[in-house]
């Protein structure tokens, strides 16, 4: 389909991790009118096109393209719109994409974002694990001692944690995860979207003895509930704390300064600092 309504710049789409009905309206719309698919993986993206019965020239964009490749992209962005994808997903979220972001904007070209499907989110909407604070920590490192860092690193923030995983290394995971952050509730959610969807939940221990001898197969997302001392605050922390900020702020920014420091809702923490105001 001839470009007539898109106007020159980069189209970040994203595009289903699984299920092709996942596709948005706006994605099909932008990728059926673009001038110009910049794809991870043509093969791949070729095969999303011909299902929304596009065809468009494409350049791969990926993880070896240089500042020359990304100069000649933003050359074609002045006059083209251009989507990026990815093989699944969100572009650059584990994706390679956000230098050429830099890069157009650097050169004043117009960046639009069309959201979509991520398996990082999609996992933490079946985890049933807090979802009021969370870290993305990506990939792991794949050898062991690199990993032991990493985790440690996030271990004491006091936030789900959400790691992309694949199953050969899901086992050396969660066994590393384990011995790092003890009895942590959690979640491996597989193949989401997909005919062979599957969450199994569980304290890491029970997960780690699980999947010890061999992981399953597909796309996997690990998510691991916060550390045992980020349970909320109680009604006591809770109204201490709101005592000294009301001392000197309003209802409404003491809930916001509470809310974030003890990482409580801002809605409780809200309602409890109007009724120790006294309204
Ligand atoms: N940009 C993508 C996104 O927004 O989700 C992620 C790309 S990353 C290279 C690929 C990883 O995402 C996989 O190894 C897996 O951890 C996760 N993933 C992608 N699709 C998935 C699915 N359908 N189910 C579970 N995890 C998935």
């Amino acid at each position: 389909m001839e470009n007539t309504t898109l106007t020159p710049g980069l189209y970040i789409v994203a595009t289903p991790i699984g299920n092709l009905g996942d596709i948005t309206l706006r994605a099909a719309e932008v990728l059926r009118g673009c001038d110009h698919v910049l794809a991870e993986d043509k093969r791949v993206s070729a095969k999303l096109l011909r299902h929304l019965g596009a065809s468009k020239p494409m350049t791969a964009y990926n993880d070896h393209s240089d500042a020359a490749d990304r100069a000649r992209i933003v050359e074609r962005l002045g006059r083209e719109a251009v989507a990026l994808v990815s093989d699944a997903g969100t572009p650059l979220i584990s994706d390679p994409g956000y230098k050429l972001v830099r890069a157009a904007r650097e050169a004043g070209i117009a960046v639009h974002t069309l959201p979509g499907p991520s398996a990082a989110i999609a996992a933490l909407t079946l985890a049933g694990l807090p979802t009021d604070r969370f870290l993305f920590a990506g990939f792991l490192p794949p050898k062991a001692k690199a990993r032991a860092e990493a985790i440690a690193e996030v271990g004491a923030v006091r936030a789900t944690l959400v790691f992309y995983e694949s199953g050969p290394r899901l086992g050396d995971t969660l066994e590393a995860l384990r011995d790092a952050l003890g009895a942590r509730d959690a979640a491996v959610v597989r193949e989401i979207s997909k005919l062979h969807e599957e969450t199994v939940t569980g304290p890491l221990v029970e997960l780690a003895a699980r999947y010890a001898k061999a992981g399953p197969k597909g796309e996997i997302v690990v998510v691991v509930g916060p550390p045992a001392d980020a349970a909320e605050a109680s009604d006591e922390e809770l109204d201490s704390a709101l005592r000294t900020a009301l001392a000197s702020e309003s209802a409404s920014r003491a809930a916001a300064t509470v809310a974030a420091a003890l990482a409580v809702p801002r809605k409780r923490a809200y309602a409890r600092a109007l009724e120790l105001a006294g309204r």
